[in-house]
């Protein structure tokens, strides 16, 4: 078509690493506003692109060259909120505004046309013979509901032919309606619990800031088990009286049946569900049915953020302590903390819920810019756990054995008594290193610097930073001696198998993310639990979190100090989450529940936090550590890490980055250093760590230094805004 000399203009973004939308000719008749998704040609493609703004200034070339916008997609535009979203986490972590855009373009089947199918519905047209077949078809469509053929025929117990000859007929005309099944009508004054008053408070506090239609940030802080999903329901079910939609975001690991399940008892029907293993057209319909505000409710995981929410009236983050919600591989970032920006620019409150908060928002509480909401009970009889070390140094196990004496006489006890017990222990597999007894020699991945996990029940070693498997050698690799491999350390296979030795009538789950695949095995092992078909669960963080197992009483933690070894910020606070998290599994029903955990270090102020339950204190000696060293939230990080498959390369190219790294007041880099996982997927990796004041803009500073870099095709540069993983 040609253009003709001064054409409309629209820049169009298009989900590539593109910093900026670029400039198109929109042909006479075709209308595109602001957030239109189109089809654009680039270069030799078509992609689809979002209309970003109107074409403004000069262009700076022919007119002539401009090209044109190829089509517009018939979907509901793209809300200037989730654009102004989309500009300001570009800005923030550091990426290009397409990156970010591309999370936001993740059902693509959404925007072709609607898939129809042809239904029938019944005329006054009768035929002149009728058979007692066409009778029953006659019959039965008679109430009026649409349905294809197939069910017609299925649902009167007449073949295919029987259902056609009434339609030649013309007693069925035929209709076309959406393939995909509508979202169904939430419930949601139905089916509330009677609150407890302190409940009731907390819940007329959410409700109150989702009536006011403006942004407020709530921390809902409250011990496991005090009822915070059920105030959370509340503050959802005042959106939706307002007409408008409500997220729940969810860690993907506690995206379970069980949490479905309740949602259900409360609205009467299961929300829309977004994450990853959603089919392509599943995906596709609850795209649409929210961008059309017919999906109201949402439980997602992080990328639901990114969902094109027709009203969206509040966003609640539950377990928001939890370090799954920090995405660490393509575009970086915290899906907290981005909530709390889209709640902001959409001015609507965000609930952050969790027994045990992070120390940014303790913080963020301290210093008034979060509202905190207490529940300090448990519901009904249920009482806090009792919290206790077992020293292994003065307590320890038996030779080749995990479980220390003290904790197998609990499970005995309870196990005796009908209750159920679960021991923790986040480690995957049988044994996190295979060693050489002859020669000393360690299997490692040949791609990654790190250990081989033995996977006995599937006979493999198995590399958890990049997948790599390999059978179990019979001899070392190394020096070729036969039968002298050994597992050093536990996995969760292998306490599995000491349980078994020890408890041979006991009905004994495993629980990983090895164990456990899709949504419906999940479904299957929580419920075995619940329905008391299990009497000792053996689990990593997979058991941690949210499930309520009234029947469960005593908890053991394999290696409280596991969590501590790695050296990074959050390792106490980390691990203290965890084991509270794990620890708030038990005695959630009329039984009190006892916990241990297993430690060399009973005397760790993690340790003693748990076990005195004192939270607070705890958060404030960590947060004055941190403060005295000015790290987050006292300060700023970024991380910086260097990768090639080609060392040297690597190598240098570092170098060179250090030298440019420009003076800035208030800020250091650090490195570059090998990272902690020196080689992942036979790339060599290295790291900077940028430390910051709290005041100093470190977006500006990383564009001032990486910005003119001109980076080489073999190595990659990646940041990472307020990281959370150091390896
Ligand atoms: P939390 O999320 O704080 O750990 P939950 O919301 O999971 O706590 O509540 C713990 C258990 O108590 C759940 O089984 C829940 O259904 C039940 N519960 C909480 N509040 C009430 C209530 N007001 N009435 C009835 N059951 C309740
Ligand atoms: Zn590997």
């Amino acid at each position: 078509m040609p253009v003709n000399p001064s054409p409309r203009r629209v820049r169009v973004l298009v989900p590539l690493a593109l910093p900026d939308p670029y400039d198109y000719a929109l042909p006479d008749g075709m209308e595109a506003g602001p957030g239109a998704f189109v089809v654009v040609p680039l270069g030799a493609q078509r992609l689809i692109g979002v209309v970003w703004g109107e074409g403004e200034g000069e262009l700076g070339f022919d007119p002539k060259r401009l090209k044109a916008v190829i089509e517009v997609m018939d979907a509901p535009p793209m809300s200037d909120v989730l654009r102004q979203f989309i500009d300001w986490m570009a800005q923030y972590t550091f990426n290009t505004r397409g990156q970010v855009l591309r999370l936001a373009m993740r059902a693509p089947a959404a925007l072709e046309p609607q898939r129809l199918r042809v239904a029938y519905r019944l005329t006054d047209k009768r035929p002149q013979r009728m058979t007692p077949a066409r009778e029953r078809v006659v019959e039965h469509v008679g109430d009026g509901f649409l349905r294809t053929i197939r069910e017609i025929a299925d649902e009167a117990g007449v073949s295919d032919g029987v259902v056609r000859g009434l339609v030649e007929a013309g007693a069925l005309s035929p209709v076309e309606m959406p393939a995909d099944a509508d979202f169904p009508a939430i419930e949601f004054e139905a089916h509330g619990q009677a609150l407890s008053d302190e409940q009731q408070a907390a819940a007329d506090i959410l409700s109150a800031r989702v009536t006011a239609r403006k942004y407020a940030a709530v921390l809902l802080d409250g011990v496991t088990g005090s009822g915070k999903t059920e105030v959370y329901f509340e503050a959802v079910a005042e959106a939706l009286r307002a007409g408008r939609q409500a997220l729940i975001l969810l860690p993907e690991i506690a995206l379970t049946s069980q949490f479905l399940t309740r949602f259900e008892a409360r609205f009467g029907v299961k929300p829309a569900e977004w994450h990853s293993e959603l089919s392509t057209r599943e995906r596709a319909r609850v795209w649409r049915g929210i961008a059309e505000g017919r999906a109201r409710v949402v439980v997602g995981a992080r990328s639901a953020l990114f969902l094109p929410f027709a009203d969206l009236g509040l966003i609640v983050v539950d377990e928001e302590h939890e370090a799954a919600f920090k995405q660490d591989e393509g575009v970086n970032y915290h899906a907290r903390d981005m909530a709390v920006v889209r709640a902001s620019l959409g001015q609507f409150p965000i609930v952050l819920s969790s027994a045990t908060p992070s120390l940014e928002t303790v913080v963020n509480v301290e210093q008034g810019r979060y509202e905190r909401v207490a529940l300090t009970e448990r519901h009904g009889v249920a009482e806090m756990p009792d919290i206790s070390a077992i020293d292994m140094r003065s307590d320890p196990p038996e030779r080749g054995q995990w479980l220390a004496p003290k904790l197998v006489a609990e499970i005995t006890k309870a196990f005796a008594a009908g209750e159920q017990s679960m021991l923790f222990l986040n480690r995957r597999g049988y044994a996190p290193l295979t060693l050489c007894r002859t020669c000393g020699h360690r299997i490692e991945c040949p791609q990654c610097s790190a250990w081989l996990v033995e996977h006995r029940f599937r006979k493999e070693l198995v590399c958890h930073h990049c997948g790599y498997v390999a059978p179990v050698p019979k001899a070392c690799p190394s020096c070729e001696a036969e039968d002298s491999l050994v597992a050093c350390g536990p996995g969760v296979e292998r306490i599995a198998e000491e349980v078994i030795a020890r408890f041979p009538e006991a009905r004994v789950a495993v629980l990983s993310s090895d164990a456990l695949r899709g949504p419906q095995s999940h479904e299957d092992a929580f419920g075995a639990i619940s329905a008391r078909e299990i009497d000792i669960i053996i689990g990593t963080q997979i058991v941690a979190k949210g499930h309520h197992f009234p029947w469960l009483t005593v908890v053991g933690v394999v290696d409280a100090d596991l969590g501590l070894e790695n050296g990074d910020l959050r390792a106490a606070e980390r691990t203290f989450q965890l084991l509270q998290q794990v620890a708030g599994r038990a005695g959630r029903g009329e039984r009190r529940g006892r916990v241990y955990l297993q430690t060399y270090m009973p005397d760790h102020s993690v340790m003693r936090a748990l076990m005195a339950g004192d939270r607070d204190a705890f958060l404030a000696r960590e947060a004055e550590a941190r403060e005295r060293v000015k790290l987050p939230p006292f300060g700023r990080l970024a991380g910086v890490v260097v990768s090639s498959e080609n060392a040297g390369l690597a190598t240098s190219f570092a170098r060179t980055m250090a030298r440019g790294a420009p003076a800035a007041d208030d800020v250091a880099v650090l490195g570059p250093a090998p990272a902690p996982l020196a080689m992942l997927r036979g790339r060599t990796r290295l790291r900077f760590l940028v430390k910051a004041g709290r005041n100093v803009n470190i977006q500006a500073y990383m564009e001032a230094w990486l910005g003119p870099m001109k980076v080489p095709g073999a190595v990659r540069v990646s940041v990472d805004i307020d990281p959370y993983s150091f390896l």
